[in-house]
């Protein structure tokens, strides 16, 4: 048993072992198809004291942030949403011209450029330097750093306290969760409210999701492990709601004790968390035997179709298409290309897998006969663009909750 990263303790429990893999989000390119690849062992582990889920293997952080793909401003739906939050945060805290809001891992500032339609001030912190260096260019204040205690201190001396720090997509990420909790102590103004969205455990467990796991996440949260680290810091949890986003999220609101009321909202997920047996490590080898059954049924399904003398290619190429394509053993033998939208993508291969990434209008040249949804959270939306391949006969296979042809 490992030591666990919100509550100390040497409790953390495996329960889903994905083998040793190359960082999802590391497409390699051509010329460096040749050189070893970094693998890191990709495992979980549930906590059995404070019941937090959370990768059992540490991984160095320089390895995961120095050259980041994932940019929030490639989809329509994300900046609507992203934008939509700001809208949110600025009407319920009554942010006005003299409040300072702070997006930490603020990708290419999407998030920063809601709230700076309000006239608030902003502020980014972003690890990731090619990242940082699209905001800076286009004109918004950000620091290259890590958020945590030795950052906050200097943040809140250069620009005074935060009236309210902003995480998405970036709390799963932190290995360090109490650093990260003092940092926001030292830096957030008394009243002043932390807000994070991130995958909720609940909808990973529903779903299937099991390709959200990744070396870039460190943590898989629930409510209930949440409102313990806030309240080792002094922190509760006042209101959360779930988003539809990507494949299920909760969207949480955090002040200092006593500061905020706490809506019923909390109590009620909460209890339903319970309910769902989130706190049973028991709940969660159920889950990784699941998995190994969706292995199982797309192993079969692809060589049914190969053996059918047909040919079958991949659409979409998100880190989570990398856990899928690793832990399946698939790679260019049995899938010959995958089609994604993502310029920075095309032309790279397959961390670990080395299938090669290629534009979407190759599927209407080549029309395969078969195409395996990677970004099966996006299933509706991407079959709706190419409908035309499907009108030609195409068949997709959706691998995720459960293996589909449609
Ligand atoms: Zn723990």
């Amino acid at each position: 048993m490992t030591k666990c990263i919100l509550c100390g303790e040497p409790k953390v429990v495996r329960f889903l072992d994905l083998g040793s893999t190359a960082l999802a989000n590391k497409f390699v390119a051509a010329e460096d198809l040749h050189r070893a690849e970094a693998t890191f062992p990709l495992r979980v582990g549930f906590c059995s004291e404070c019941h937090h889920v959370q990768l059992t293997d540490e991984v160095p952080p320089t390895a995961l942030f120095d050259d980041y793909l994932y940019i929030s401003s490639m989809s329509d739906t994300l900046v609507r949403h992203l934008h939509g939050l700001s809208d949110t945060v600025v009407k319920r805290f009554k942010l006005g011209p003299t409040d300072l809001v702070t997006d930490v891992g603020c990708n290419d500032g999407t998030l920063l450029r809601g709230f700076a339609r309000h006239g608030v001030k902003i502020l980014g912190v972003e690890p990731a330097q090619n990242l940082a260096r699209l905001s800076q260019r286009a004109g918004l204040p950000v620091v290259v750093d890590y958020f945590g205690t030795e950052s906050a201190k200097r943040l809140r001396a250069e620009n005074g306290p935060a009236s309210a720090i902003t995480l998405t997509n970036v709390f799963p990420h932190l290995p360090f969760l109490n650093d990260f909790m003092q940092g926001v102590d030292t830096f957030l103004a008394p009243n002043g409210v932390l807000v994070i969205e991130a995958h909720y455990l609940r909808d990973l467990l529903e779903q299937r999701a099991f390709d959200t796991v990744y070396h870039e996440h460190v943590s898989y949260w629930a409510l209930g492990p949440m409102a313990r680290l806030f309240a080792r810091h002094g922190f509760e949890i006042v209101d959360v709601e779930r988003l539809p986003v990507h494949h299920g999220q909760v969207r949480v609101f955090a002040q200092r004790k006593g500061v905020g009321q706490t809506s019923t909202n909390v109590t009620r997920l909460m209890a339903e968390e319970k309910t769902a047996g989130m706190d049973k490590l028991a709940t969660f080898q159920r889950f990784a035997n699941e998995v190994l059954d969706l292995k199982t049924q797309l192993d079969s399904q692809i060589a049914r179709i190969r053996a059918e003398g047909k040919t079958v290619v991949a659409y979409g190429a998100p880190a989570k298409g990398s856990t899928l394509l690793s832990y399946f053993g698939i790679g260019p033998d049995r899938i010959r290309y995958i089609a994604d939208k993502s310029p920075l993508k095309q032309g790279r291969y397959t961390p670990g897998t080395h299938i090669p990434v290629v534009g979407p209008e190759r599927l209407m040249e080549d029309q395969p006969d078969y195409v395996l949804l990677l970004a099966w959270n996006f299933a509706d939306e991407i079959m709706e663009q190419q409908a035309a391949y499907r009108a030609r006969g195409g068949r997709f296979i959706i691998p995720v909750p459960e293996v589909r042809v449609v």
